[in-house]
């Protein structure tokens, strides 16, 4: 029989592993971590019965994943919960801008930018799916939508500081930065729009929604599935060179370029040793989770009812700090994220204690300690926070990388979102999932389509392998 090892059970290399069983051949995934789910794990980290991420919390790019909704995942125990509004984005005047998963809810909270909100996402929200299908496979592909990616170019080529001069009001320029600012770039070079554009828009389609009870079950129903259709799955087991790798007809790494090259070392083509050497990291997170007593005081009542509220002030504020962090300057008001999925998904509290996510963007490798910064952005926005707090669990950029090798130096999307590494990443090639050896293939978020729990850089790597294996005469389907 055909075999496989996926190492590491990230959501890329459960898609992967899922796609290439379906297909007929023999997977095995190895888990350096004692838990399955990389950036899709949850746990009880401040108090018992108290339901945390540990990374990854909000899911419009899982919801809206063309790989995942083959999967009906529902029936292995994925269920996604919304809260009343996706995303709000505080000012200091006490008023916010809202993302609702309607654009003309919306629309409607942003005044004289409203119209222009319209005119911004309303094309791209209508045509998600479309543009999805072509913007989550490498560039190389013959687009099947030319026309929505013609209308999507131009825009999410642009800058974020250009394509904010767009909104009159500073709310509206705001709420758009605050989503820009998921491209953990500095928002005045090119092609930092996409992110926000897509983000955005992906909202409008399918709301920010969380896993109910924790991103966890987003891996548990991959891996659940994986099992059904005969794969293994094995956790404790770190790959460090490819002497630790069974012998198999393919091997797909849920690795950082990095890490690939340590397991496969000189094997690799010099040139693709080189690019993967070369590959830029992103800035770092500095995660804070707390347990609260209670709701976090905003002064913006919409705040109370989101889901996402990002904490950074205006546009030109958070344009500063990426841009900062990006050059390696701690600012004294990073960018934070906060996140309140127990509104969405009340099994995550214990009584009246509710688990409040946060994490705070600073420079790759930061060594200091940032917990003071994000209490402060939170109380600015919400005065008396403080005192809601009964336990705090902090993880730092070191932490991170030590849970999960890909995070070097606390990176949480696997890669500068650079002018090039934003679309060519992780080098430039036909098929970037390719490493240069026969048979092995880089399926991790370094790899086309980017961050995001949305399995597509697994499911598009594995779809490399069987075009592979088909060269070779084998029969999967
Ligand atoms: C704090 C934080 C917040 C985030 N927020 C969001 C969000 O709200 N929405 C969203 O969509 N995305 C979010 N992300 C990003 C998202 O989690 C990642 O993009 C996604 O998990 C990448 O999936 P992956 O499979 O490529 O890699 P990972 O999820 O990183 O998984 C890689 C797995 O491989 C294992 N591994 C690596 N090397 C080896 C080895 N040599 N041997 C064995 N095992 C190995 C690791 O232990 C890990 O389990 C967030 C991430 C973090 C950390």
């Amino acid at each position: 029989m055909t075999t496989a090892v996926v190492v590491g059970s990230g959501p890329n290399g459960l898609a992967a592993a899922v796609r290439l069983a379906r297909a007929g051949v023999d997977v095995q995934v190895l888990e350096a971590a004692d838990t399955i789910g990389g950036g899709t794990r949850s746990a009880e980290l401040t108090l018992p019965g108290v339901i945390h991420d540990l990374c990854s919390a909000f899911h419009p790019m899982g919801a809206g994943s063309p790989y995942l909704a083959t999967l009906d995942l529902e029936r292995y125990g994925l269920n996604w919960k919304w809260a009343d509004i996706d995303c709000a984005h505080p000012l200091d005047d006490g008023d916010a801008g809202l993302i609702h998963r309607s654009i003309d809810a919306t629309a409607d909270g942003l005044g004289t930018d409203g119209p222009r909100w319209h005119r911004m996402f309303g094309d791209i929200a209508r045509n998600f799916d479309n543009l999805a299908a072509d913007l989550m496979r490498p560039i190389a592909n013959v687009p099947r939508h030319p026309l929505a990616l013609a209308g999507f170019g131009p825009r999410a080529l642009l800058p974020a500081t250009v394509a904010a001069r767009w909104w009159r009001t500073e709310k509206a320029k705001a709420l758009f930065g605050g989503v820009a600012a998921h491209a953990y770039y500095r928002l005045d070079r090119p092609a930092t729009s996409a992110v926000g554009l897509m983000i955005t828009a992906s909202g409008h389609r399918y709301g920010w929604p969380v896993a109910e009870g924790g991103s966890g079950s987003i891996a548990q129903s991959l891996a659940s599935m994986l099992l059904d259709w005969g794969g293994k799955i094995d956790t404790g087991v770190s790959v460090r060179t490819a002497s630790d790798i069974p012998p198999s007809d393919l091997v797909l790494l849920d690795t950082s370029p990095r890490g690939a090259l340590s397991i496969y070392g000189d094997a690799l083509p010099a040139r693709v040793g080189k690019a993967y050497n070369k590959f830029r990291r992103a800035p770092a997170a500095f995660k804070v989770d707390f347990a609260i007593d209670g709701d976090v005081p905003w002064t913006n009542a919409g705040c109370a009812r989101a889901g996402t509220v990002h904490l950074g002030g205006s546009f030109d504020e958070i344009a500063a700090h990426e841009k900062a962090v990006t050059q390696g300057v701690m600012p004294s008001r990073p960018f934070v994220l906060v996140g309140q999925q127990y509104l969405a998904d009340p099994t995550r509290s214990a009584g009246t204690i509710n688990p409040l996510y946060a994490y705070a963007h600073v420079p790759n490798g930061y060594t200091g300690d940032a917990t003071e910064a994000v209490v402060r952005q939170i109380e600015r926005f919400a005065p008396g926070f403080r005192d809601k707090i009964v336990a705090t669990v902090v993880t730092s950029p070191a932490d991170l990388e030590a849970s999960n090798p890909n995070y070097l130096g606390g990176d949480i999307i696997g890669g500068a979102n650079t002018e090039l590494q934003v679309v060519l990443r992780p080098r430039i090639a036909l098929d970037p999932y390719s490493v240069g050896l026969p048979g092995v293939y880089l399926c991790s978020a370094s790899t086309p389509p980017g961050a995001g729990a949305h399995g597509m850089c697994g499911a598009n790597a594995a779809e490399s392998a069987l075009r592979y294996l088909r060269r070779k005469g084998k029969d999967v389907q």
